[in-house]
This record gives C-alpha cells, sequence and structure tokens, in this order.
C-alpha cells in the first residue's frame, strides 16, 4: 500500500500544476504602453475603455462599466437599481461576504435563503418564498463558476416584477444555454481579484443589456458625471469607483486568454466529474446539461466523511494538501459571520427595519452548512493542467480513500 503523504509517503503529485497568474508580454507590453503614454488614468485613457467594451461584447452584452473591484461593482449595480434604506435584497448564504455587504452598504436588508444541495447556488423556491412587500432585488451567485439555475430564477424574478442581478465574481466566460452569464438579468457583476479567473490583482465591471441601468451605473462610478457633459456637471449621487489604466491594460491582455483557459477548465472539469464519481464518497458539484460552458473558480466536490473512516472533512483537506492538491476553503455561511452574529449589521440600516427581529438569521440552512462543512474546492489553476494532471487529482483522492484508517 502507498503511504500517504501526510504520513511521509510520496506525494501523489509528480508534476507540477499551472501556477496563478498566468501572464506573457502581452501584460508587459500593455503595462509599457501605458507607462509611455501619460495616460495614466481612465478617463482620458483608452485601455479600460477599451476593455469594458471587449469584455462586454465577450459576454453578449451591450455594456460594459469596469469599477475597481468586484464588491464595488455589486454597490454600484445596487444603486443603479435604487435600492436603498427599508429595501430587502434575496441573497443565497452560501457566497462570499460581499454579496450581502453590498446590499447593506445600500442600507438595505439583504435577506438570506439556502441554496441547493447539489448546485450549492441559490433555490429558487426559497427565493420566491423570500419575497416580501420591501423585496427590491433578487442576487444570483454562480458559485464556483456553476450557473445557477437561470430558467427558475428569471421566471421567479419575471413573474414577481423584480430585477435579478447576477453576482457571477466566480464565473467569467461560464454559459447557461449557449448564452453567457451576467446577461440574463438587469445586469452582472465580475471580481478581477488575484484569486479570480482573470485578474489584475484588483478590479470589476458591471455588465449589461439595460440602457437606463447602464447609464445610472455608469455616472453613479463617476461621481454623478453624464457622458458628454462638463466634467463638472455632477447629475446624480455618485463616487468614484474608476477603474485605473494599469489594471485595464492588464484585464486586456487577461481577457485574450479567457476563452481558452474556460474551454480547458470547463473540459477537466467534466473529466473529473467521471472520474470522482467512481470514488465513494465523493460527489462532484452537480452539473446540468443547460449548463454550456462552466468557467470553474473552483472545482467543488461533496465529501461523505463516512465512506472515508469517518475522517474529518478538514483533515481529509490536510491529506489531500500533502499530495500536492492546491484547495481553498469554502464559504463559511453567512449568517453564521460576526457581523451579523453580533447585530452590527443594524448599524446599515434605518427605520423599522433596524429594530425588526430579522427572523431568517436564526433559520436552519441545511445545504449552506453542505456546503461549509462537507464540501472541498480544488483552485482553478489545478483546472488549467492536462489529462493526466486530472487523473493525479483522481488518483490522489482515491489514494487517501483506500488509506484513510491510517488518518484516524
Ligand atoms: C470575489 C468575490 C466578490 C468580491 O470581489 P472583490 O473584487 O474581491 O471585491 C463578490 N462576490 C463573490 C461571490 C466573490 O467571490
Amino acid at each position: 500500500m502507498p503511504k500517504l503523504a501526510i504520513l511521509g509517503g510520496a506525494p501523489a503529485k509528480s508534476k507540477p500544476f499551472p501556477t496563478w497568474p498566468i501572464f506573457d508580454e502581452r501584460e508587459r507590453e500593455a503595462l509599457n504602453e501605458v507607462l509611455e503614454s501619460g495616460l495614466w488614468w481612465r478617463t482620458p485613457g483608452t485601455k479600460t475603455l477599451a476593455f469594458e467594451r471587449q469584455f462586454a461584447a465577450f459576454h453578449q452584452a451591450r455594456h460594459g462599466v469596469a469599477v475597481t473591484n468586484g464588491t464595488h461593482a455589486l454597490e454600484v449595480a445596487l444603486a443603479a437599481m435604487g435600492v436603498g434604506p427599508g429595501d430587502e435584497v434575496i441573497v443565497p448564504n452560501a457566497t462570499f461576504v460581499a454579496t450581502a455587504s453590498a446590499v447593506l452598504f445600500a442600507g438595505a436588508l439583504p435577506v438570506l435563503v439556502d441554496v441547493s444541495g447539489d448546485s450549492f447556488c441559490i433555490d429558487p423556491e426559497l427565493a420566491e418564498a423570500a419575497i416580501s412587500d420591501n423585496t427590491k432585488a433578487i442576487i444570483a451567485v454562480h458559485l464556483g463558476g456553476r450557473p445557477a439555475d437561470l430558467d427558475q430564477l428569471t421566471a421567479v424574478a419575471e413573474k414577481r416584477g423584480l430585477p435579478l442581478l447576477e453576482d457571477a465574481a466566480h464565473a467569467h466566460g461560464s454559459e447557461w444555454r449557449g448564452r453567457k452569464v451576467g446577461t440574463f438579468g438587469i445586469g452582472g457583476t465580475f471580481s478581477f481579484q488575484a484569486s479570480k479567473t482573470m485578474t489584475a490583482g484588483e478590479g470589476g465591471i458591471i455588465i449589461s443589456n439595460d440602457d437606463d441601468f447602464e447609464r445610472l451605473a455608469r455616472s453613479t462610478h463617476d461621481c454623478g458625471r453624464l457622458p458628454g457633459e462638463w466634467f463638472y456637471d455632477h447629475f446624480i449621487y455618485g463616487s468614484n469607483y474608476r477603474l485605473s489604466e494599469w489594471q485595464g491594460a492588464v484585464l486586456l491582455a487577461q481577457l485574450t486568454r479567457l476563452d481558452e483557459q474556460t474551454a480547458r477548465r470547463h473540459a477537466n472539469g467534466r473529466l473529473l466529474d467521471r472520474a470522482l464519481a467512481r470514488i465513494p464518497g465523493i460527489t462532484p458539484q452537480s452539473q446540468d446539461s443547460r449548463i454550456t460552458r462552466n468557467g470553474h473558480y473552483a472545482y467543488i466536490f461533496h465529501y461523505d466523511s463516512r465512506a472515508f473512516a469517518g475522517v474529518e472533512r478538514d483533515r481529509f483537506v490536510e491529506a489531500l494538501e500533502a499530495e500536492g492538491l492546491p484547495t481553498q476553503a469554502p464559504y463559511p455561511p453567512l449568517n453564521q459571520l460576526d457581523v451579523f452574529t453580533s447585530g452590527a449589521y443594524r448599524e446599515r440600516l434605518s427605520g423599522a427595519q433596524a429594530g425588526a427581529t430579522h427572523d431568517f438569521l436564526k433559520d436552519a440552512f441545511p445545504n449552506t452548512e453542505r456546503q461549509a462543512r462537507e464540501t472541498v474546492w480544488i483552485t482553478q489553476n489545478a483546472l488549467l493542467g492536462d489529462e493526466e494532471d486530472m487523473r493525479e487529482i483522481a488518483a490522489a483522492i482515491g489514494k487517501i480513500g483506500e488509506n484513510a484508517c491510517d488518518l484516524l
């Protein structure tokens, strides 16, 4: 029997995975062009403008508004949707804090709902059940790059007359029925933070096919200005969320690789689905025939410790890391974060909403728990490897399965 790497054996993974970020002369030249041009900020520059046009076109959207990061993309989008004090926005409980904190920044209440137990994306029926007279919008998160059920979500949104916003921070290039995500609702937001599948270290964008929404988002992100108007005319409340030319230049270069990289991660993800389904106790995040591409910010699978001699998930992850597989932590349920349990979130609210009980925060969220306590996330760079890398990932997990008793 091979010895587990965590117990001193040889790691199952011999060949190193591609490292992230990936860059070459394209980024170097683009940055030099900005340097030499002397136009280092967005307003007189050309790079960020070109990037937002190309990113939007790639996603089959008419408009793109580049912003400082993915959190700000959500904040600007919510402002453009008119979300404010007293409003409620429906948010999945299994996501990065920004999806909910952006709602709080608007002075509104994020109403957390559970996710589906196999996709770990927002459960459309629970989202519909959470709608109240104060609901102003629904936010879907495409967890790990896997699109949420956009058929059901758009149907609920349409039926109830609510805008759907897609937090696509994990899902650059992901598709539902051949159409890129971020274009199914009023808008889609993306992040270009260092771990994301395109990066300039930091950065974000909002895409949309809604002209009125775009106009308000663009104005909000640029101090309330309007295109074509005098520089010191400010028409609405706005702030400065502009993306710098340095980042626009890097992202233009990153975008040239996105199609190939997402195709590769999607194909490798499906190889892993087949290989891991053969290992007892491992259930990959569910796919769906309507998902024509999964951009795979991560490869997520459910881990059933009972098939691994009762070895706890965290111990399994340690063993996996020792075998040479890079992982990242799943998200803790938002309702368990200090900002909610301590009541600190109420400082963002006003009126009757600030003093209300918000009983949903004490609900059971069994599938969000399952996501937090029982899933394993392999980082996206591993999916940029080749078929042999995928076989080695499966072999590493299988090896731990066969030797799980040694970990007790
Ligand atoms: C990364 C992320 C954000 C925020 O993006 P930043 O660029 O880090 O501000 C929002 N939502 C989700 C789901 C994310 O993963």
